[in-house]
């Protein structure tokens, strides 16, 4: 039996596997939360970009902010992609995680001057800016280092992703890119500037997007400001249509990356632009799906009207359902008789009302029991916090039958050791 969204995961003899891991043994090994991830389901999840990209000029940058521990990076950056970031922090993993500076781009709408000028130290591919007044310090930053900043601008399509408000960025009122008529007046001003080189546009219009108008629509309007730009003069060598594509987190139907692909190529080629370069920064969509968390049932806790089961992962370990209402699947690594099932919300120790896994669960479980959260290998473990002093998880990635630890759990030493008692100082 194959669980929902998760390629890798199923039950053998009432028992839950990832790839051919036996989960149980592992949480009983390296304790809980602990987040296990699928090589295979990463690498297939890849492969569903590369062919939709078979034959044609495309550059696949893994957006690491959904997930950026170094043994994925590696796995990505082996693969051929290069990656997305969105702050210096994530240029130093990259950097570690071996990533030809020449295939890295730099998104996000705050970089600092520090920042730039790392990231134009160690040469990477693309800025994509986000504003004209970063257009301004990038190219000052850059005459002043006496090098040249290839820029990319991203634009806003202004149409609707049909996603979570907090995940939609392509509409007129988010904070992301420049609006659809200010584009060719902006991408004038860039060429203008001594410290840039225009080499691209760009757009990203939300998350989670299971639909496939959105990037229809996207990709006719990112292509009218296409024409209009060249036709004043500044040509594009490469079109970077963001990320997005969202994966089934409860029955959702998202397009599969590769069908997605032939149909923008389509559009592409309909319109004459079938053999420009194609960069894309998914993140998601690569790695959601490959990942599950393991918690173990502390406490249930009957109540008139809720009963709890309280688990000891908690929102600081799993944060989309307490910042989006994100639901996320959850099912025992060892299947019960059925006979003591209750509903349950699934709720963490940590001391917030929002500290809630899962609503209304139906579930047969006991203290001791292990659970699954499906569905965690993006957005978790990198928005992970030590609220409440807890220590983040460690992670483990699987490969076929082999179990190898890519982060060790956090100790309490690791959250004191930056700090200063001042009667010591
Ligand atoms: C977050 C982000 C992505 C990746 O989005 P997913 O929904 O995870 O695919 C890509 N590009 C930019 C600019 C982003 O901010």
């Amino acid at each position: 039996m194959t669980l929902p969204g998760q390629p890798q995961l199923h039950l053998r003899d009432q028992s839950l596997y990832l790839e051919d891991v036996p989960l149980a043994p592992l949480a009983r090994e390296h304790g809980t939360p602990l987040f296990v991830y699928s090589e295979g389901a990463m690498l297939a999840a890849l492969a569903s970009y590369q062919r939709g990209f078979e034959g044609r000029d495309a550059l696949i940058c893994y957006a690491m902010k959904a997930n950026a521990n170094l043994a994925i990076l590696k796995l990505f950056v082996n693969a051929g992609c290069g990656l997305d970031i969105v702050s210096g922090g994530e240029l130093e993993r990259a950097l570690a995680a071996g990533a030809p500076p020449e295939r890295i781009i730099f998104s996000g709408v705050g970089k600092t001057r520090a920042e730039m000028t790392r990231a134009l130290e160690i040469g990477i591919g693309c800025f994509n800016v986000e504003s004209e007044a970063e257009l301004d310090v990038l190219s000052t930053v850059a005459t002043g280092l006496g090098r040249t900043a290839s820029v990319s601008i991203r634009v806003n399509p202004d149409v609707d992703a049909q996603t979570h408000p907090y995940i939609s960025t392509g509409l007129k009122g988010n904070k992301f890119g420049i609006a659809h008529d200010r584009a060719l007046d902006v991408y004038r001003h860039a060429a203008s500037l001594p410290g840039l080189k225009v080499v691209g546009i760009d757009c990203h219009i939300g998350s989670q997007i299971t639909q496939l108008s959105p990037y229809l629509d996207a990709m006719d309007r990112v292509l009218d400001l296409v024409n209009a730009i060249e036709d004043a003069g500044i040509p594009l060598h490469h079109i970077d249509f963001g990320g997005g594509l969202g994966i089934d987190y409860k029955g959702d139907t998202p397009p599969e990356a590769a069908t997605l692909w032939q149909q923008l190529f389509a559009k592409l080629d309909a319109r004459g632009y079938g053999d420009r370069r194609i960069v894309i920064e998914p993140g998601r969509s690569l790695v959601g799906n490959a990942g599950v968390c393991l918690t173990e049932v502390l406490y249930l806790k009957p109540g008139e009207a809720k009963n709890f089961a309280i688990v000891d992962a908690a929102m600081n370990d799993l944060p989309r359902p307490a910042m989006y209402e994100a639901f996320h699947q959850i099912v025992p690594l060892e299947a019960r008789d059925g006979r003591t099932a209750a509903t349950y919300d699934v709720v963490g120790p940590v001391c917030e009302s929002g500290d809630w896994l899962g609503r209304d669960r139906l579930l047969d479980v006991e203290p001791g029991d292990v659970l699954a959260v499906l569905s965690a290998g993006a957005y978790c473990m990198s928005m992970a916090s030590n609220y409440n002093s807890r220590p983040r998880a460690a992670e483990i990635l699987v490969s076929g039958n082999a179990a190898r630890v890519v982060r060790r759990r956090e100790t309490i030493e690791d959250q004191l050791r930056a700090e200063q008692d001042l009667s010591q100082a």
